[in-house]
Parts: structure tokens; C-alpha cells; sequence
């Protein structure tokens, strides 16, 4: 059962959230080393609009006139995001480093260090994010300098990051109230079909589904979505996990791992019957 259970969630995460991956994801209280391979004044600055109580989490589709996007017009508030591609150590792949300047981010330390340093992209550095929610903090540390050497490293063109971006952070906010709408576009068109396949049974909150899920179901969605095993040992139960995953991800893509769990109790049609 277990197992079967995994497979679904990955397969769920293959279609719909693995691009998340390519964002860093920064644990409470763990460390990333990282190299910037761009400048601090060449990272990409995007617009988000963000709207917690619905739930929209999503770039802005016209930065440039805010004329031809749909949350524009319903002026959902803009969010200012900074990105940069970096080398990260522990996945051995080029990733996004993706924040807004303040509040919680590491921005003003990297400012403080390419002021001291005329560069960020000569050494590399420990960011740390220390504490979680909005009590949390970033720690950066630079390292000695020393010369970077990988000839696949290299940094996404802005086109890249907004691809990526938004495949990462697509919103199903508005399933339930505007899927007629959503079926237009494209990108949805996927989704809708499975929602609507499902739509009958989701009102309960995502967050109580969430809690009924034991420390092994929710550690499988820890590592799904990127984080290591040795940051989720860092959490004392349920309700840490859970409090991380939701000040981090957007709940659309903790629904998709719930209906990964669903769709594995429910429409379990294959040959497993024990
Ligand atoms: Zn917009």
C-alpha cells in the first residue's frame, strides 16, 4: 500500500509540480552553499501577484503594461520577486534562488556583500535560514574566495526563469469558481480535467486533510518537493511539518499531493488488493 501510495504522489509530481525543484527551497534551520552565476545587479526582477486569502500565487502575465493579464485587471496586489541562477551543491544542478528584498529574504546581506566585495560571484556562499514563519531570518556567510569551474553552470536567461517560474507557480485558486474561464487557457486545460473529475468531494480544508497524515506520508512530500532528509529530521512532529509546507507552498500544490493520496484510496483499480 505504502508503496503504491509513493508512486501515485510522484506521478502526481512528475505531471504538475517538479518544476518547483528547480526553485531552491530553503528549510528552517538548514544551510545551502550555493555559487551565483550572475551579478547581484543582473538577477531578474518579477512580479508576482499575490493574494493570500484566495490564494493567488502567480507572475504577473503583462510586467511590462499590465494590460493583458487577468489578475491585473482584478488588482490583485504585485509582488516584487528576485531571482538568480546559482550552482547549488547539494543537487548538483543550476537552481533558482527566488525572494522578495524584504521581510525574510537574504537580499540585504548580499547587497552588504557586493558592496565589500565589488562581486558575489567569486566565492561561494552559506545562506541559512534561521527559524521558520515570520519570526524566521537568513544568515549569509561568504567562504573564501576561490574559482569556480563547471562548464555546465550556467545562468537562465530570463525567458528560462519565467518559464520555469511559471510552471512552478501556476494557482488553481479559481478552480471551483471560474472554470470556465480557466478551461480557455491552455496550460489549465489538464488540470481542469482532473479537477472536474474530482470536484465533488474537496471542501473540506486542505489543512485538516493535511493533519490527518502521519509523519511517514508527510516526510514522502517533504522530499518530493526538495527538501533533504536531513532537514526534515529537523522537525519535532506533524504540526511543524505541516506549519512549514503551508507558509512555503501554495495550497493548490498541496491539494495536487492530497489528490495524489486520494486518487491511491479511492480509484484504486489496479491489481493490489490486500
Ligand atoms: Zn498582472
Amino acid at each position: 500500500m505504502a508503496t503504491n501510495l509513493i508512486k501515485q504522489m510522484k506521478d502526481r509530481i512528475a505531471k504538475s509540480g517538479s518544476s518547483k525543484k528547480e526553485v531552491l527551497y530553503f528549510a528552517p534551520d538548514s544551510v545551502k552553499r550555493v555559487r551565483f552565476l550572475q551579478e547581484l545587479d543582473t538577477g531578474h526582477m518579477i512580479e508576482f501577484h499575490s493574494d493570500f486569502d484566495t490564494h493567488v500565487y502567480e507572475m504577473c502575465k503583462d510586467p511590462e503594461d499590465h494590460e493583458n493579464c487577468k489578475l491585473c485587471e482584478e488588482q490583485v496586489p504585485i509582488l516584487e520577486n528576485y531571482v538568480w541562477s546559482v550552482w547549488d551543491y547539494d543537487s548538483n544542478a543550476v537552481r533558482l534562488i527566488c525572494t522578495k528584498a524584504t521581510g525574510i529574504s537574504p537580499i540585504p546581506a548580499l547587497i552588504e556583500m557586493f558592496e565589500e566585495f565589488g562581486t558575489i560571484t567569486d566565492r561561494d556562499y552559506k545562506i541559512k535560514k534561521v527559524g521558520k514563519g515570520t519570526g524566521g531570518s537568513f544568515v549569509v556567510t561568504p567562504l573564501d574566495k576561490s574559482t569556480f569551474r563547471n562548464s555546465k553552470a550556467k545562468p537562465y536567461t530570463e525567458k528560462q526563469v519565467r518559464e520555469i517560474l511559471e510552471k512552478a507557480f501556476t494557482s488553481q485558486a479559481n478552480d471551483d469558481e471560474n472554470d470556465d474561464e480557466e478551461e480557455e487557457e491552455e496550460t489549465v486545460s489538464k488540470k481542469s480535467k482532473k479537477a472536474s473529475k474530482k470536484a465533488p468531494k474537496k471542501k473540506r480544508s486542505i489543512r485538516s486533510k493535511f493533519e490527518e497524515l502521519d509523519m511517514d506520508q508527510l516526510k514522502e512530500i517533504c522530499l518530493e518537493v526538495g527538501m533533504s532528509r536531513k532537514e526534515f529530521k529537523s522537525f519535532d512532529n506533524e504540526e511543524d511539518v505541516i506549519e512549514e509546507l503551508f507558509s512555503t507552498y501554495e495550497e493548490s500544490d498541496l491539494e495536487e499531493l492530497l489528490e495524489g493520496l486520494d486518487d491511491d484510496e479511492d480509484d484504486d483499480d489496479e491489481d493490489d488488493e490486500d
